[in-house]
């Protein structure tokens, strides 16, 4: 079983109350208040040491990170920004540590304007939950149903950056020095997409960060939509650090691995000229790779070819 078929057994129930207008499943849960011009946008993410990030990993960092993850669940909602919780469990108190922890956190929730509102502190292994509240216009939240056969597939920015920036890590790719330090500043410093999740309002009719890996990531939305699609690796949006890298590691990081905090979207043919109007706004550039097709499941081409990658995503109950 993996940990989506665990959520599934053990946890997924019907919504008792009507405020709840979707639960377990997406990237955030909509709560919407009787009354309220707004809906709540409610997410949590959890970063362990060892697992999310290495022993030892700079404050800084892992403050910056705990928060972007959670970011880029509401960019994947569309929401606006609100407010966060912060759940921190410590084997120590380290002042300076706890510094540069502290100096990433307020640095990313600085620049999308969240609020830091309350949490829970206790020693115990390193590992940080944060929960993020965004809000939506009522009906206006981006979800994982509404891709249809004969909408296009997008995705912002660039694939398989992080994925490169572990591989350099940890030792098992040698990149040209001037490709290193970016490709490090994705894996430590993803960039939420919180901006282009709202301007795609009204524009995508799905859309899902992209946190486990396109496969794993679109996947869920060909789930949730009850469709497939057929994507063009060609079309993939790789860097020049991505093509140096190409010939030792192919396809798969930028398919497979995660950690690209990504937004991946579908939009309907009629709306690619809204999509059109909006992307000079984005530096990040909004990337067509393929198209939603009838019946199930997710074709990978490479020209004639069909490419099956080694691994489907990350799973933390995989095996
Ligand atoms: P994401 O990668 O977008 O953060 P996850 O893959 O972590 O989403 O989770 C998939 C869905 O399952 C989300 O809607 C999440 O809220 C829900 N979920 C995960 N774990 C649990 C749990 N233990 N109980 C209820 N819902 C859960
Ligand atoms: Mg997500």
């Amino acid at each position: 079983m993996d940990e989506f078929g665990l959520i599934e057994q053990y946890f997924r129930r019907p919504a008792r109350r009507s405020e709840v207008v979707l639960g377990v499943g997406d990237d955030a849960a909509l709560v919407a208040l009787r009354g309220a011009q707004r809906t709540l946008a409610v997410t949590t993410d959890t970063l362990i040491e060892g697992v999310h990030f290495a022993a030892g990993a700079p404050g800084f960092d892992v403050g910056y990170k705990a928060l972007a993850v959670n970011v880029s669940d509401l960019a994947a909602m569309g929401a606006r920004p609100l407010a966060f919780l912060l759940n921190l469990s410590l084997p120590r108190i380290d002042p300076m540590w706890l510094a540069g922890f502290r100096d990433g956190l307020f640095t990313l929730a600085d620049a999308v304007s969240l609020d830091l509102i309350g949490g829970d502190t206790v020693r115990g292994p390193l590992a940080i939950t944060i929960t993020a509240l965004g809000t939506t216009a009522p009906g206006g939240a981006l979800t994982r149903t509404g891709a249809r056969a004969g909408d296009r597939v997008y995705v912002s920015g660039l694939l398989g950056e992080a994925a490169l920036g572990l591989l350099a890590r940890s030792g098992h790719l040698s990149l040209p020095s001037e490709f290193q330090a970016p490709v490090l500043a994705r894996l430590d410093r993803p960039l939420p997409r919180i901006e282009e999740g709202q301007a795609l309002v009204g524009i995508a009719s799905s859309a899902i960060d992209v946190s486990d890996g396109l496969v794993a990531d679109l996947g869920h939305v060909l789930k949730a939509s009850g469709v497939g699609a057929e994507i063009d690796l060609r079309r993939l949006p790789l860097s020049r650090a991505y093509d140096a890298a190409f010939a030792t590691v192919g396809y798969d990081p930028a398919l497979v691995f995660g950690d690209d905090y990504e937004l991946c979207f579908t939009v309907p043919p009629e709306r690619t000229p809204a999509l059109a109007g909006i992307a000079p706004r984005f530096a990040c550039g909004f990337h067509y790779i393929g198209d939603i097709v009838a019946g199930r499941g997710l074709v990978l081409r490479n020209g004639q070819d069909i490419y099956a990658p080694a691994r489907s995503g990350y799973n933390h109950f995989d095996g």
